[in-house]
């Protein structure tokens, strides 16, 4: 959507987080774009009759967050669906499913985690599922996405039986898993879908989300999904949609005729990959170890794709100038991804490989090895700190996948971050919902101190580090002539993060120039969203009825 032409509007008297002047309170923004920022004192000289002029009082202007890894319908679905994040025993899910399953009709549930239920409380089986659910068919997703429950009825009417990943106690991973919920996109109105669509945009624009990475591809989303949100997104006030498309290409004739496919059906797509699964999830115990789970003995996870596929598709990106992404958690699929990037850096040369400026998405379980080749192969990594701060405390979920010795080495931000690998942060939503601030504080903040990043980098990753990885050109930051993206915060304090082992060269002396950023530490508040504006269009105002 475009701006009122002409429109003019200052913001004065709160803080502006712009590297154009670090001690700025106020800003000017000319239709889509910012013209100024600066001093209170200073704005006078800047406006004219006819702007309108926002009091902050003491309010935060950042620029709008980027959440770099969403899928956008599968969020707006919780909404009308099922929802089993609460459930917290295999009786409530029952109960839950009983509550809600209705005759002959398909019944989509979403977010249980066993993980969280009491010990020994495992998932129930098909034929209490069948009991619970009257023969309707239902599918149950985990909250990791990587799995999910189903009952006779729907495995029957998908033909699940026979598939990989089918487990006769009505367990689905890989081929099954994605076969059911083919089945389940197939059930799903167009009026459904859009209402989905409409209500994830605005919750992204709710919580000061400019901009979303949608990770789409079949299994993902419905048939012509990504084209539909991004038709959503330029016709109403709605947040913008980079898409990410998991197909996977052999040649670079085959990469260009997906890209150019995907255009003819109105999608624009910045990637081949992101949800590209070289391995599954931790949760589900299919992401891919080189050790067996501390409590699965003899399970390792799986590979969907071998470092010859994955080297296939960067080769062909690579080579058509497009950049691939691929979703790694384990160790062993973290490998593979590394092999493969040495491949192709061997026959095109380190700086082709680094400039096509390929991504990964999760790398939770990056080692000192995979860290220093993403960083020497200029492989960024897509994060989602919100994973560490749910999973990933001693005595979580990652404790009892991993043991206590390989839980520590999950999530290493500070590695990353040391190591200049490009970083961007998102949610994943649904598997946790959009917030920024808590990612940016679980970055800075994580259980095991040597993994923290400042809060000051965890935020740029999250702002500017989500638009270098799309590669698009936006900046990222407020300063003039850079698009006015940007979100309006109730704060307590501002504060620049005192010097400690993390960082080097940060002063606490307001001279050095350093900006303030709200308090994250533990117990302090989270800022809450007041306005987003994305290119001057407002897609979220609570802020006309500020006190
Ligand atoms: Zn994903």
């Amino acid at each position: 959507m475009e701006p009122p032409a002409g429109t003019r509007r200052l913001y004065r008297g709160g803080a502006v987080y712009s590297p154009a002047d670090p001690f700025a309170t106020a800003m000017l923004v000319e239709g889509s774009t910012v013209a100024w920022v600066g001093p209170d004192e200073a704005a006078p000289a800047w406006t004219r009759e006819g702007d309108e002029v926002v009091d902050l009082e003491g309010r935060l202007v950042t620029p709008a967050f980027v959440d770099a890894h969403v899928h956008l319908t599968e969020t707006g679905l919780r909404r009308t669906g099922l929802d089993l994040s609460a459930v917290r025993s295999r009786t409530e899910l029952l109960d839950a499913v009983a509550a809600r399953a209705r005759p002959g009709e398909l019944l989509a549930g979403f977010g249980w985690d066993e993980s969280r239920w009491p010990a020994g409380d495992g998932v129930p089986t098909r034929a209490e599922l069948d009991r619970a659910a009257g023969g309707a068919p239902v599918v149950l997703s985990r909250v990791d996405g990587h799995s999910a429950l189903v009952t006779s009825a729907l495995a029957e009417a998908a033909g699940l039986r026979g598939l990989a990943g089918w487990d006769e106690d009505g367990r689905v991973r890989t081929a099954a898993h994605h076969a059911a919920l083919d089945a389940r996109w197939a059930a799903l109105s167009p009026t459904a879908a859009q209402a989905a669509r409409r209500a994830a945009l605005e919750a992204a624009a709710a919580a000061g989300i400019g901009t979303v990475h949608e990770m789409s591809g079949r299994w993902l989303a419905p048939p012509g999904d990504l084209a539909a949100l991004q038709a959503l997104s330029r016709a109403e006030a709605l947040p913008d949609v980079v898409g990410y498309l998991a197909e996977r290409v052999e040649d670079p004739e085959q990469a260009r005729a997906v890209l150019a496919g995907a255009a003819a059906g109105g999608a624009a797509v910045a990637g081949l990959g992101g949800d590209l699964v070289v391995d599954g999830a931790l949760g589900s115990r299919t992401a891919a170890l080189r050790a067996d789970y501390a409590d699965a003995p003899g399970e390792r996870g799986s590979l969907h794709l071998d470092a010859a596929a994955v080297a296939g598709h960067l080769h062909a990106c690579t080579r058509a100038g497009v950049q691939a992404a691929f979703h790694a958690i384990g160790d062993a699929a973290l490998a593979v991804v590394v092999e493969a990037l040495e491949a192709v850096a061997a026959d095109l040369g380190v700086p082709a490989l680094a400039s096509a400026g390929h991504r990964v998405e999760h790398a939770v379980l990056a080692d000192a090895d995979v860290v220093a080749a993403f960083a020497r192969f200029g492989t960024a990594v897509s994060t989602q700190p919100a994973f560490d701060a749910h999973w990933g405390a001693p005595g979580s979920l990652y404790e009892s996948r991993l043991g206590p010795q390989r839980r520590r080495g999950a999530h290493p931000f500070a590695a990353l971050a040391a190591a200049g690998v490009p970083l961007a942060l998102g949610s994943d939503t649904p598997v946790t919902p959009f917030a920024p601030w808590a990612a940016v504080r679980a970055a800075g903040f994580p259980p095991d101190e040597e993994r923290a990043v400042s809060v000051r980098a965890a935020f740029l990753a999250h702002t500017r580090g989500g638009h270098r990885l799309a590669g698009l050109g936006h900046p990222g930051v407020l300063r003039p002539g850079a698009p006015a993206t940007y979100a309006v915060w109730d704060v307590a304090d501002l504060v620049v993060q005192a010097p400690d082992r993390r960082l080097s060269g940060w002063s606490t002396d307001a001279r050095s120039g350093t900006p303030g950023l709200p308090d994250l530490g533990p117990g302090a508040p989270e800022p809450v969203c007041r306005r987003t504006v994305v290119d001057g269009v407002v897609v979220h105002d609570d802020l006309r009825g500020a006190r």
